[in-house]
């Protein structure tokens, strides 16, 4: 396993690997890697030769006032798991080796990023949407892995390849989650032990809502309210969002007539932290 900061030290390890005829993975985060992103590699271990993972705070994701300076970091840590799970090549560049000077070109998306996250993110998905492109570009992988528990940016991208013709299988992964629920994320290393209890109000919102869809509810507003009731109970909790969401357009709905993403941001003190279910797999 090695580990490289260039662009061009990617591109002549995956010419490499092309000139062999292997097919190669990629894998992208933001590091401070744990089981879930370690989900991700092992998807991609499994059905290609090669894995590249990224690993790069990319700032331009972060709007003023988020928590790009305190973002967790630790290229040893990562490291370790990366090889721990087979993957081959760690992509792990300074801000200006992907944003030089004079940086000015966007990837950017309309109506699936009206809702969600990116009503309150508003820069978010346009940093996301350019990142992943370069990374494509850079990587030029068979396929690309993403996690379901964001399910906004896996909607996203999925639209993003297929508007602009991008020749990459985008692959969707489960939620992994702790023991009890928390759904696991880089993010929950800023909760104290009295946070990372009241934390659990997100998972049970979900357990709850996918038993009601199981039961047969339909009305949205049904759902959501019972599962906003819930979370509203934790002194600690702030909802930012509970919604239910046409899982292909992300545009709110009001009965469950379609496959749909029911997805939460809830503030646990000053961490914003997401979860979500799609109830086809409910
Ligand atoms: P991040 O480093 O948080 O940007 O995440 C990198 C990738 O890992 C994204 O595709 C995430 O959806 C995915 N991911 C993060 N947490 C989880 C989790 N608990 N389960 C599955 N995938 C995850």
């Amino acid at each position: 396993m090695k580990i490289v900061t260039t662009v061009a030290e990617v591109r002549e390890q995956v010419k490499e690997w092309r000139a062999q005829g292997l097919t190669v993975g990629l894998v992208p985060t933001m590091g401070y890697l744990h089981e879930g992103h370690a989900s991700l590699i092992d998807a991609s271990h499994r059905d290609n030769d090669r894995t590249v993972v990224s690993d790069f705070v990319n700032p331009i994701q972060f709007g003023p006032g988020e928590d790009l300076e305190s973002y967790p970091r630790d290229i040893d840590h990562d490291a370790q798991l990366v090889e721990e799970h087979g993957g081959d090549l760690i992509f792990h560049p300074e801000p200006e080796e992907m944003y030089h000077e004079g940086f000015s070109s966007f990837v950017d998306m309309t109506v699936l990023t009206e809702e969600l996250c990116g009503l309150s993110r508003p820069v978010h998905f346009r940093g996301v949407c350019t990142v992943v492109s370069k990374l494509f570009n850079i990587v030029k992988p068979d396929r690309a892995y993403f996690g379901k528990k964001d399910a906004q940016q896996l909607a996203v991208i999925r639209h993003m390849v297929d508007d602009l013709n991008m020749d990459i299988e985008i692959v969707g992964c489960p939620i992994i989650r702790e023991s009890d629920g928390l759904a696991k994320s880089s993010r929950n290393t800023y909760l104290n032990d009295a946070e990372r209890q009241a934390a659990l109000v997100l998972s049970r919102a979900v357990f709850l809502g996918m038993e009601l869809v199981r039961n047969g509810e339909k009305d949205c507003s049904v759902i959501l309210s019972r599962m906003k009731v819930l979370i509203q109970a934790e002194p600690l909790a702030r909802v930012d969002y509970v919604k239910m969401v046409d899982c292909r357009t992300m545009q709110q709905i009001k009965t469950l007539d379609r496959p749909a993403l029911c997805a939460m941001a809830v503030y646990i003190g000053k961490t914003r932290l997401i979860d979500n279910f799609f109830t086809e797999d409910v």
